[in-house]
């Protein structure tokens, strides 16, 4: 097994497997645990014995370039995709595999282009979200998601598919936080974005882990998602390739050259 430090990310075609051992997560018992997952789609190896953990109260990313699997990723922890091998550990026990009992145990997925119902309101979306809550905490939900996001009340009656890209984001995590989850999955939140709305958006991810969400993000926009994050993980054509703090790998030559735009020289300067 190949130590992180011999890694020389990115641009090999077939990158070296990020070592297990160095995940320090993994020796005590995560909220999340993801076990040489594999995902094919056909004949397409999408992810590739993928391992990882995240601890209750953790920002753990994945960063990776363009169809490097991140979603994928996403969609097989959330029961979208079939996983073709590995396991998925949820509180020390096995996650479900259909996408509704996923959301019953406390995961919910923000997904890549938010994923609204655009012709529907505001106040349809967010009841969609809180759709599978039997429990008397909702309307508690609602006001905290009314503190977090203040403009979402004034525009209840609004079509989703009218709002401005960061008021979408914002519903997006509101229908997501309606379902009461333990763990926020973002799928590539700052998409779309302007700078200053992906800032206030990592403020709020950091928001949220402050009021007891844990959250696991993928991001191809890497800069901002690893300066919230605990740790990270490098994807790199399916498999992950390197690990570390989200420091850490922000202060990496070789990740700062390949994933948050600086040429070469100027990485190692
Ligand atoms: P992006 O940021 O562009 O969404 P990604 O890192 O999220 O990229 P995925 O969308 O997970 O990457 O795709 C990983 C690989 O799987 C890509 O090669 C993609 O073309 C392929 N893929 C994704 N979805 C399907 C599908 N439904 N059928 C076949 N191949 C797919």
């Amino acid at each position: 097994m190949p130590r992180e430090s011999d890694h020389t990310v990115p641009n090999s075609a077939a990158p070296e497997t990020e070592s297990a051992e160095t995940t320090p997560e993994s020796a005590s018992k995560p909220l999340l645990a993801v076990d040489t997952l594999d995902v094919h789609y056909g004949k397409i190896h999408a992810v590739r014995g993928v391992s990882f953990a995240v601890a209750s109260g953790e920002i753990v990313s994945i960063v990776g370039a363009n169809g490097a699997g991140k979603s994928t990723i996403m969609w097989a922890l959330t029961g979208v995709v079939r996983s073709s091998g590995g396991r998925v550990l949820w509180d020390g026990e096995p996650l479900p595999k259909s996408p509704h009992e996923v959301v019953r145990k406390g995961l919910a997925l923000v997904p890549e282009r938010r994923r609204l119902f655009a012709p529907l309101t505001v106040r349809e979306n967010l009841v969609m979200g809180a759709y599978l809550r039997k429990d008397k905490n909702v309307d508690k939900d609602y006001e905290r998601i009314f503190t977090l996001f203040p403009v979402l009340r004034q525009r209840l009656g609004q079509l989703a598919g009218t709002l401005s890209g960061g008021e979408q984001q914002m519903l997006a995590i509101s229908r997501a936080l309606l379902s009461a989850p333990r763990m926020l999955l973002f799928d590539e939140p700052s998409l779309g974005l302007a700078p200053r709305i992906v800032e206030q958006l990592m403020e709020t991810i950091v928001e949220l882990r402050k009021s007891g969400i844990t959250v696991l993000m993928v991001e191809q926009n890497a800069v901002q998602a690893l300066e919230i994050s605990d740790r990270a993980h490098v994807l790199e054509a399916g498999a992950l390739v390197k690990g570390g703090t989200g420091r850490e790998l922000l202060d990496d030559p070789a990740v700062r050259c390949a994933y948050l735009g600086e040429i070469a020289q100027d990485a190692t300067a």
